[in-house]
């Protein structure tokens, strides 16, 4: 069960009684147990949608960064190679198979879609109970993602592309645990467009695409709330 949930579900009906014997509490004490978890698991919700406003121009600034310098050296009429996120079943190839080392495929944050979960199916190994920042708690095999507390008990996570070699570990954990909201792209401020995308030939669920120079990217928009 992912973390998040677990963090903002409202108790169950058929599971009051068991609850409150457990609590020793009173019906009428049930109830006013039951209105503040929905305020605060509301307050939560609330917050979560602000970080999201909040951080949405962040993600659309790193993308358009790398759009910006393959604008400067590209024709309006040329095509490139991208990664269609729906398609990509995160086989780890496009770690190993690009020309380029470290590859050309980063992992990117659609911040819109995260939940901000303090324990991340993205950046915890699943096993851990820790939600904290240990090396051994960590996915990402070059320590990659960067976790920043934004308030109780929400955290930030950010890709250090410059670390990431496209390894996918973390999308997978996101996609299985989380909303989905890591997904893989070429970065084209990395890629020399090669005509035969090396990535292409061994992708096994043909995920990569030619998309128009104009367009380079193809952003998530959903996640499992969709
Ligand atoms: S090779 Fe294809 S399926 Fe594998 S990680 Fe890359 S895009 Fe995803
Ligand atoms: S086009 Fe070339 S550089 Fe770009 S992702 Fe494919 S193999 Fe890597
Ligand atoms: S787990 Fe892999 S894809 Fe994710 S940030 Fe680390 S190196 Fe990049």
């Amino acid at each position: 069960m992912h973390a998040q949930k677990r963090m903002l579900s409202l108790p169950s009906r058929n599971n009051m009684p068991i609850a409150r014997r457990h609590l020793g509490t009173t019906k009428a004490q049930d109830v006013t147990i039951e209105a503040k978890n929905k305020e605060t698991a509301q307050d939560a919700v609330n917050r979560r949608s602000f970080l999201k406003e909040l951080l949405r121009p962040a993600a659309t600034l790193a993308v358009v960064g790398g759009a910006g310098a393959l604008a400067l050296r590209a024709k309006p009429e040329d095509y490139v190679w991208q990664i269609d996120p729906e398609k990509c079943t995160q086989c780890g190839r496009c770690a190993t198979s690009c020309v380029l080392s470290p590859s050309a495929v980063k992992c990117v944050h659609a911040y819109a879609l995260c939940w901000y979960c303090d324990l991340c199916g993205g950046y915890h190994q699943s096993y851990t109970q820790a939600p904290d920042t240990a090396a051994e708690h960590q996915l990402c095999p070059t320590a990659a993602i960067n976790r920043t507390f934004m308030e109780n008990p929400f955290y930030k996570y950010d890709i250090d592309e410059d670390k990431c070699i496209g390894c996918g570990l973390c999308v997978k954990g996101c996609a299985a645990f989380g909303n989905g909201s890591l997904f893989m792209q070429v970065r084209h401020d990395r890629c020399v467009n090669c005509n035969d995308c090396a990535i292409a030939r061994d992708c096994p669920s043909d995920a990569f695409v030619r998309v128009p120079v104009s367009q380079p990217y193809i952003i998530k928009e959903h996640g499992k709330e969709a």
